[in-house]
């Protein structure tokens, strides 16, 4: 099992869409639990206190399309770009799992909690770059596409370190291994051309955002369609072959690709049986299988010599902080 994991907590970045307004079963505090469990059991959490400023709007073009990042720039596009990507809104016009009348803080505040996010993560990967291992509290945003944000995340965090990091020569080949209960498209979609980063995700075959059939009606491909390096597409009912064929899929990765100097791990908790939103119920893996999940990643990279930063990706209700929690106790040996 690997020894060195720094755990980076920073609660000004917690998303909190509750006092939005915002009705997804995400727990608000799921960061905030975990870093409670860690601290009753003496594992140590490095808490960000000051407000973090190392990313700029070219690192968000060098990686989204600039015309997206511009309407994040003003209130009005800034609130209908939030309403598209939390799903705020029917076809008929109407609220979905949107009150504003409940919501005691301005939505547009969001942005900056998601700006946040994403200075936190690129501050954890410092240790990466150190040859240690991160888990960052919070964080991947893996359906975030060029053109826009989905599926509750406004910006890709994990390419955007990645390139941020690739710009400043500071790595150059990286994975984003992929263990959230749905596809990372969004990663898939943005590293599609990108040869120094190579991603595999393990995923619910027909679960969102796999539900339109892959081709719209002018027979192109949905951009949620694009491959990753690697996709392991799993059926309903095949948790029993969970752990054979990530292993497989991270030798098929290793063997398809160059080292990588890191990996980012999105590490959904949203796969486990007691996970609270729909979409995510048609794979049901065991507490146990979960923590199997974790070490199966953890040590093929520590096997592999490449220092690991984890983001949580999705995990909604109540039940969502105890994989982590397991995962990290074992991590510390306790
Ligand atoms: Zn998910």
């Amino acid at each position: 099992m690997i020894t060195t994991m720094k755990i980076i907590y920073n609660p000004s970045s917690n998303l909190k869409l509750l006092q939005y307004g915002i009705q997804i079963p995400v727990t608000d505090f799921r960061d905030e639990l975990i870093a409670k469990a860690m601290s009753s059991k003496e594992i140590p959490v490095e808490v960000i206190k000051q407000k973090l400023n190392q990313l700029s709007l070219d690192d968000l073009t060098r990686v989204h399309q600039s015309s997206f990042i511009e309407r994040l720039q003003s209130e009005s596009s800034l609130i209908e770009e939030i309403m598209t990507c939390f799903e705020l809104i029917n076809p008929d016009g109407s609220y979905n799992r949107y009150d504003p009348s409940r919501a005691t803080a301005p939505i547009t505040e969001l942005y900056e909690c998601v700006i946040q996010k994403i200075e936190t993560a690129y501050y954890a990967s410092q240790y990466c770059l150190k040859g240690e291992n991160a888990f960052l509290l919070g964080g991947g945003f893996h359906h975030a596409m060029s053109f826009g944000g989905r599926g509750f995340c406004l910006l890709n965090d994990g390419v955007i370190v990645l390139e941020k990091l690739r710009s400043l020569n500071k790595i150059k080949n990286a994975w984003i291994i992929d263990v959230d209960a749905h596809k990372g498209d969004g990663s898939a979609e943005l590293t599609a051309n990108n040869p120094y980063i190579s991603t595999l995700s393990i995923h619910m075959k027909n679960g969102w955002p796999l539900v339109t059939g892959p081709l719209d009606s002018d027979k192109k491909l949905y951009p949620w369609y694009i491959p990753s390096t690697i996709d392991i597409e799993m059926e309903m009912g095949q948790e029993a072959q969970y752990m054979h064929r990530l292993q497989r899929g991270l030798e098929q990765l290793k063997a398809a690709t160059a080292k990588p100097d890191m990996a980012i791990i999105v590490l959904g908790a949203d796969p486990y049986e007691l996970d609270e939103l729909p979409s995510s119920s048609k794979l049901n893996l065991t507490l146990p299988q979960m923590l199997q999940r974790d070490q199966l990643v953890a040590e093929f990279l520590a096997k592999e010599g490449i220092p690991a930063l984890y983001l949580m990706g999705g995990g909604y209700g109540v039940h969502s902080h105890e994989p982590y929690v397991q995962f990290l106790n074992k991590v510390f040996d306790k």
